[in-house]
């Protein structure tokens, strides 16, 4: 639905910021956005609503370039979250949200039923939050209403630029939950940037990994982590693995801790499923999901767990992410 063809930014200093880029996003997707700092990641968010005019290139939503859409419309159907997020500070947090649903000329009544439905969503009681203004809520419950505030006008679209970076790592953690869980009901196509690659596990339907202006890869955390594109690529997934052992020694997380147990009417025989030890770390587990969907769990002779790929790499991120936070 947001379609990208060799998409070129050069800024007034010379310097290409992104470099031919093409590449599709789905509707309904959550696609994440990655790669180390300078990479383009910020310029390419900014193009989709035109922050930045690219230099060469096409972006298209639903099979229509950008520039045919007036500015207003294609704003109030993509939604903007970022890093720091600025709530107007005189204006309460209802205030704030409706701004954008105020503009288009929404009814009262209907925004506010869905601003109350939204903040309930991501944690914050209306009734005791919807009168607050900025400064008496937290840097987490600003960002909160941040993300509300983008959803207010229920746009089609929802961009945001590290939202959750620098928040500390609970709180951080809090939301990303959050917003997965959102994300399961409202369906919105969301383009999420990120430096972290525990949190683009995590979040990401697909991620996108850039450096220098370029697509390095792109695929699903799965694919990601089976079949690293490169040694660049090896190096981003390594430093989420590596961050177990260094923020934490000693308490690496093993096959044990990550199993599901067996369903006492699991078939053991025959299901051709590989068995690893109950201390297998997490290194060696991921070259095992390189080549398996599943794992069978054993302590000595007894098989008493299972390991689903996807389940596993899931939870291998929060768990990292859950590390790091201690
Ligand atoms: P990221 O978000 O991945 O950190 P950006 O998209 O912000 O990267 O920046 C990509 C490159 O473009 C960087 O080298 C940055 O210095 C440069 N850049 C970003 N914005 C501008 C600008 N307004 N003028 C000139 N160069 C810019
Ligand atoms: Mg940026």
């Amino acid at each position: 639905m947001i379609l990208f063809e060799n998409v070129t930014k050069t800024y007034n200093d010379g310097r290409t910021a992104v470099k031919g880029l093409s590449f599709e996003i789905k509707k309904g997707e959550f696609f994440v956005l990655i790669g180390p700092s300078g990479c383009g990641k910020t310029t390419v968010l900014k193009t989709i609503n035109r922050l930045i005019e690219t230099s060469s290139g096409r972006i298209s939503i639903e099979d229509r370039p950008i520039d045919d859409y007036k500015l207003n419309e294609l704003r109030w159907n993509i939604g903007y979250v970022l890093q720091q997020i600025a709530l107007f500070p005189h204006m309460t947090v209802g205030e704030n949200v409706a701004v954008v649903p105020d503009l288009m000329k929404k009814s009262r009544a209907e925004t506010e039923k869905s601003v109350n439905h939204l903040l309930g969503m991501v944690g914050l009681d209306s009734e005791v939050y919807r009168d607050k203004i900025p400064s008496e809520l937290s840097g987490g419950q600003q960002q909160r209403v941040g993300v509300v505030r983008a959803l207010a006008a229920d746009p089609d679209i929802l961009l945001m630029d590290e939202p959750f970076s620098a928040l500390d790592p609970v709180t951080r953690e809090k939301l990303q939950n959050d917003l997965l869980e959102l994300q399961r009901s409202i369906r919105k196509t969301i383009v999420f940037v990120t430096h972290d690659m525990r949190e683009a596990l995590k979040l990401g339907d697909r991620i996108c990994l850039m450096n220098n202006g370029e697509i390095v890869q792109i695929g699903t955390p799965d694919e990601i982590v089976r079949q690293p594109a490169n040694e660049f690529v090896r190096r981003f997934l390594g430093d989420a693995v590596e961050s177990v052992q260094t923020v934490s020694p000693g308490a690496s997380l093993t096959a044990e801790e990550l199993a599901e147990p067996l369903a006492s009417d699991y078939q053991l025989s025959n299901n051709g499923a590989v068995t690893i030890g109950a201390d297998t770390e997490v290194g060696e587990l991921l070259r095992h999901f390189a080549a398996e969907e599943r794992l069978l769990v054993r302590r000595g002779d007894t098989v008493f767990g299972l390991l689903q790929r996807e389940q596993t790499l899931k939870r291998i991120a929060r768990e990292l992410e859950e590390r790091g936070a201690k």
